[in-house]
């Protein structure tokens, strides 16, 4: 099958390599001009996740260039600790920077794929034998599938399936990330101020000393924020955190000379679309089910890239049998995992002294420290289809 993937992001690389080993066509269309490397670390938890990397041949390479975790201190203003949570934590089993992520996978995926970088579709047709595609300078197409793995802000979603507002609803906060040079010599790890509703953390890149990273959250309503005009986005950053305390200003002052697509800036947000798949155009990862930080967006993409890529190769060409059993099997583990970033804001930043207090009392103790990653590994587990019959290559 001629395969569109819209989006190389985590999930659309990761389908591609599948398809292609299943002896599809596989092409993927990306906005960017190139794989997009920004973002924090993300991490891999339970057998579930570490399987399909295993499968995928993507295990070994992944370990070796992992950061080993991020063990996360909490302070107030004043800079006194007021909270550890160890490098498990949030690093899972197998932690990662997202961009050697993408670009990992990108590389893995390219042999048996056709990359358009720089285009996105801008219309889709379906036919009873296809769709075909408009693209902004690529020649129009047509092709047996069209799956939109271009994330929470989905452009085959708005295409196919109706405005954005219909199925994103945000949760409350703001995240902005970036890297800037170490010049403040941090450590490693992340160290964060908070006050209530808010987070400014930073730290050292585990595995370059001269490297780091910043992570600012905050709680606010819904903004008319323009996700694709850096100079807004980081005014609007200054302006949340110009009262903070060292080494806030520094980072504040570092947004001067960060490359504009380094910078994160989303909306802590959950897509929920009540049907992945319209005839031959399916959603995959964030564009179906995905929850801005912490909600596990990132295994949840590569799980179901291996899941659909399964069902179509078992269904033999039955795209309607293969897109019914992927979301039969996907749609509730997604949701478990979503569920954690429901929570991601108000647990990193309180919105009141009191929830701060309670969250540093609370989670200060181990025994309940033990509980939630065992949770987290539950959640993400799921019984993976067998390949209907043994991939190609
Ligand atoms: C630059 C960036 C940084 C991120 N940083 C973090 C982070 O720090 N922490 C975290 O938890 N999650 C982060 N995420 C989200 C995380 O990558 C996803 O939750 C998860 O990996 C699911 O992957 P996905 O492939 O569904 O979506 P994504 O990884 O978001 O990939 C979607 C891809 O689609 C592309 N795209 C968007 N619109 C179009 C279009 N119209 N046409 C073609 N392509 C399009 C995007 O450029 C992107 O490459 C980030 C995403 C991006 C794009």
């Amino acid at each position: 099958m001629r395969i569109l993937i819209s989006g190389a992001g985590i999930g659309g690389p990761a389908l591609a390599y599948w398809l292609a080993r299943y002896g599809h066509r596989p092409t993927v269309v990306e906005l960017a001009p190139g794989p997009r490397a920004g973002g924090q670390a993300v991490d891999f938890r339970g057998p579930t996740h570490l399987t399909v990397l295993r499968r995928m041949g993507l295990l070994d390479e992944l370990r070796a260039h992992r950061t080993g975790g991020t063990p996360m201190t909490f302070t107030d203003p004043r800079g006194r600790t007021r909270l550890r949570l160890p490098a498990e934590f949030a690093g899972g089993e197998v932690e990662i920077p997202r961009g050697d992520l993408v670009r990992l996978l990108h590389r893995h995926s390219a042999p048996g794929t056709e990359y358009l970088f720089g285009d996105t579709a801008t219309a889709l047709r379906q036919r009873p034998d296809g769709v075909l595609v408009s693209f902004r300078h690529a020649p129009e197409r047509h092709f047996d599938l069209v799956i939109g793995a271009d994330g929470l802000h989905s452009r085959v979603r708005a295409l196919a399936f109706g405005p954005e507002r219909r199925y994103v609803r945000h949760l409350g906060y703001y995240a902005a990330t970036w890297p800037f040079p170490n010049r403040l010599g941090l450590p490693a790890g992340s160290t964060g101020i908070n006050t209530p509703g808010r987070l400014a953390a930073a730290g050292a890149d585990p595995r370059d000393p001269d490297r780091a990273g910043a992570f600012l959250l905050f709680a606010s309503p819904e903004l008319p924020l323009d996700r694709h005009d850096p100079a807004r986005l980081k005014a609007l950053l200054r302006e949340r955190f110009a009262d903070l305390p060292h080494p806030v200003p520094h980072l504040l002052a570092t947004l001067d000379e960060v490359d504009d697509r380094d910078l994160y800036v989303d909306s802590i947000s959950r897509a929920d679309v009540p049907a992945w798949s319209d005839g031959r155009i399916a959603l995959l990862g964030d564009a179906a089910c995905g929850a801005t930080i912490g909600g596990m967006g990132t295994g949840t993409a590569l799980v179901a890239a291996y899941v659909l890529a399964a069902e179509l190769a078992r269904a033999d060409g039955d795209h309607r049998t293969a897109l019914t059993r992927y979301e039969r099997t996907v749609r509730p583990y997604a949701r478990r995992c979503q569920r954690g970033g429901d929570r991601t804001g108000p647990f990193l930043a309180p919105r009141t002294a009191r929830g701060l207090w309670l969250r540093n009392t609370l989670l200060g103790r181990r025994p309940l420290l033990d509980r939630m990653l065992a949770m987290g590994e539950d959640i993400a587990t799921l019984d993976l289809p067998e390949p209907a019959r043994a991939p190609q290559g």
